[in-house]
């Protein structure tokens, strides 16, 4: 039987994300327990956290902090040979859209200081050949503004309890372009969310660049226990590619 990892692909974490709720070292306990094999860490990289981490003290400054999660779960996964991933959920100047970004690592975050403070569109200009930039919950609470052409692709289920997602047009967005890359993850912030979402690979995924590879490749399905009729959707559309 071929064999399968399943990853879940938007987590947040108590050390860097104001809104999570939950050590990053517990959480991989606990997603290991429940069957995983590993998730992404996916910590919010917006002007805020950015204002407020800098203080005087430089972009390296802010990276340290931001890191400080993503850190604290790898050194857990390490210990326990549990997949601890990079990726960031970024928001840019010109709206309130998340973008949830893989293919990075900490060199890349180092590198490329305030790269946030940019508009959606022209951070997909420049960066689109370089990382894998996926339009996190497109319809979050009657969100209107989605710049169709300046993603790779979006989060098709997202799992968070507290808002309503309207997957139904994620869905219909989906349909539109035959292009997109699709996941699913669970926004994960508090107790409830966890292991309600993500990916099952049939390769081991180590980072964030083997993660878009595997999303590239298509080889992948989606796992949401709690929404089958989504999940079902999600084949009938990939079939009809
Ligand atoms: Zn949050
Ligand atoms: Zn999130």
């Amino acid at each position: 039987m071929e064999k399968h990892y399943l990853y879940d692909t938007h987590i947040h974490t108590a050390q860097t994300s104001p809104c999570g709720k939950l050590d990053a070292a517990d959480t991989v306990d606990y997603y290991a327990a429940h069957g995983y094999a590993g998730l992404v860490i996916t910590d919010h990289l917006h002007a805020e956290f950015i204002r407020k981490s800098d203080n005087g003290k430089g972009w390296n400054h802010v990276i340290d902090l931001y890191l400080d999660g993503y850190r604290a779960a790898k050194k857990r996964g390490d210990t326990i040979g549990f997949d601890v991933i990079l990726g960031a959920e970024m928001r840019f100047e010109d709206n309130n859209n998340d973008y949830l970004v893989y293919d990075i690592n900490e060199a890349w975050l180092r590198n490329h200081p305030y790269v946030i403070c940019r508009e959606a569109r022209e951070f997909y200009e420049k960066f689109h050949n370089e990382v894998l930039i996926m339009h996190a919950h497109p319809y979050r609470d009657g969100n209107l503004t989605v710049f169709e052409d300046a993603v790779h692709g979006i989060e098709l289920i997202n799992t968070n309890p507290r808002h309503e997602n309207h997957t139904d047009r994620a869905v219909d967005l989906a349909k539109r372009h035959p292009e997109y890359y699709l996941q699913a993850g669970s926004d994960m912030h508090q107790i409830p969310d966890r292991c309600q979402a993500g990916i099952i690979s049939h390769r081991r995924i180590r980072d964030s660049h083997e993660y878009a590879e595997v999303i590239r490749s298509g080889n992948y399905d989606l796992y949401a226990p709690q929404f089958p009729q989504y999940i079902n959707e999600y084949h009938q559309l990939m079939n009809g590619r």
